[in-house]
């Protein structure tokens, strides 16, 4: 069995102004692809253990895969999917193909650009070659993906620790049926609500009862794949919002049953929505009356793995003017970075730092402090994390000590943008958890991953930023203007 691998992953959030440029790709070709994510948990590691225990030789083809942030520009997005194109027509005839999308790219000028991938892999394959996707738990998946794939398999949990279950899941389903023993039948319900990000947490209701039907339904004969998509608030395109994908073998109307439910129990649920999180200035107050230490801020607002800035300085500056003590502060600064490497470990420094993205990330800081820590920002994490990922680079990385009050914080500065899915993206520069009062993570679920094992508080923070957490359709264009959004209690939403 000759089986096509390619991964083309983006989360593309359209409030960001920072467009996504060929340069942002990080991208593996040939075997290389193969070999960079054998030992890793992410998806195309399990399609590696599938192939191998189903005989399936996979012929990769190209793995690009970028930061959130804003739109893939259409030059870029046609640039990439040419060389996956290319690189399939070069193959000849294969047996099917595997595609690790991450299901919320935005193209500009295209829209849905998973969608638009699948339908030219179509084009080129012809109907009679098996096509199975992978996507992440956040994706926003138009009925066009339905169509032109034969089966989607969508993570099942956030964070993101299960990635690899899900493409072995996949690649074995491809081999069943390259192998005939198996016919795919996918339906798909997009319930006409938006599920918050901040209801995305998979180990907690409203979302856990509901995965837990996806999971239990797996377990009957016939069905293949139960997937939930969680939907991705940020991307104002037309399905912005969950889905419920259902594969079975052979028997479309228990498919189409089955989905039906399970997005019934979604919208009948649409009343639990309701945001009650503190701003910056009430969530730094909770973190330092708190004796749970360290205390971790999840900012929401600034969440880089959303596609925000990184550099928002809503949580600092609440840091700063109520002088706590003993915090941590992970912020993107490239030209901070670099004149704290000037002025050397020891060195003291005079930064203005962050917000120096756009308008919307708070205001610029500024900071005295010594530099204790240089770092070239590279570090491994070997646990099962969110992303799945093992090999990180944040580049040049400084930690610096700011008097703070009657103590003092550390400011981790690093020059590129980089969800803080590892608890190593601070340990590796010299932050012990263990010592500190407050952590700030800039993320909504996926950091609980890394930072749940060190800290036993976590509080989430309704920040501004491009990630803001009440940004809702209510203000969008081309999304479903039906869609029931969420209630939001008066104290939610000051910070913006
Ligand atoms: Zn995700």
């Amino acid at each position: 069995m000759r089986v096509a691998v390619a991964g083309f992953a983006h989360e593309s959030n359209t409030f960001s102004s920072q467009p996504t440029t060929l340069d942002d790709f990080e991208i593996e070709v040939g075997q290389q692809l193969l070999d960079d994510n054998a030992d890793t948990y992410h998806e195309i590691a399990g399609y590696i253990v599938a192939a191998q225990e189903e005989g399936m030789q996979l012929l990769p083809l190209l793995s690009a895969t970028a930061t959130p942030a804003g739109p893939v520009t259409t030059a870029d997005y046609e640039t990439l999917v040419g060389r996956i194109l290319t690189g399939l027509a070069d193959l000849g005839p294969v047996d099917g193909v595997l595609l690790a999308l991450h299901g919320a790219m935005v193209v500009e000028g295209i829209g849905h650009g998973d969608a638009e991938t699948v339908r030219r892999v179509r084009e080129q394959v012809g109907d009679q070659i098996p096509i199975v996707v992978t996507h992440d738990y956040h994706a926003n998946v138009p009925p066009e993906l339905i169509a032109y794939a034969d089966v989607l398999v969508i993570y099942k949990t956030n964070p993101h620790i299960d990635q690899r279950e899900r493409g072995i899941q996949a690649a074995k389903i491809l081999a069943r049926t390259i192998r005939g023993e198996i016919c795919p039948k996918m339906h798909m319900v997009n319930p006409e609500v938006v599920f918050n990000i901040y209801f995305h947490n998979t180990s907690v209701a409203p979302m856990q009862p509901l995965m837990q039907q996806a999971i239990e339904l797996e377990q009957r004969p016939g069905i293949l794949a139960a997937s939930i998509a969680a939907g991705y608030q940020y991307a104002d395109v037309e399905w912005m919002g969950p889905a419920i994908v259902l594969v079975t073998d052979g028997d479309a109307d228990l498919a189409t049953r089955e989905a039906e439910k399970i997005g019934d129990a979604m919208w009948s649920i649409r009343e639990q929505l309701v945001l009650d999180v503190p701003d910056p200035a009430a969530a730094v107050r909770q973190a330092i009356a708190s004796d749970d230490n360290p205390t971790t801020l999840l900012d929401f607002g600034d969440n880089i793995g959303g596609g925000s800035a990184g550099d928002s300085t809503f949580v600092l500056e609440q840091l700063l003017a109520q002088q706590a003590d003993g915090w941590v502060v992970t912020i993107w600064d490239p030209d901070a970075a670099k004149q704290c490497q000037q002025a050397g470990i020891g060195g003291a420094v005079d930064l203005q730092v962050g917000a120096k993205t756009d308008t919307e990330h708070g205001t610029t800081q500024s900071v005295q402090g010594t530099v204790r820590t240089l770092s070239d920002g590279n570090y491994e994490e070997f646990e099962r994390r969110h992303g799945g990922g093992r090999r990180h680079h944040q580049g040049l990385t400084v930690v610096v000590r700011v008097p703070c009050g009657e103590g003092s914080g550390s400011l981790v500065i690093n020059s590129e943008r980089q969800s803080p899915n590892s608890i190593h993206q601070i340990t590796s520069v010299g932050i012990v958890p263990a010592q500190q009062k407050i952590l700030a993570a800039k993320g909504a679920i996926a950091p609980r991953a890394a930072y749940e094992p060190v800290s036993p508080h976590l509080i989430e923070v309704d920040s501004g930023g491009a990630c803001w957490i009440g940004r809702g359709p209510s203000s969008y264009e081309h999304a479903r203007t039906q869609l029931y959004e969420w209630t939001l209690t008066p104290n939610a939403g000051d910070s913006k």
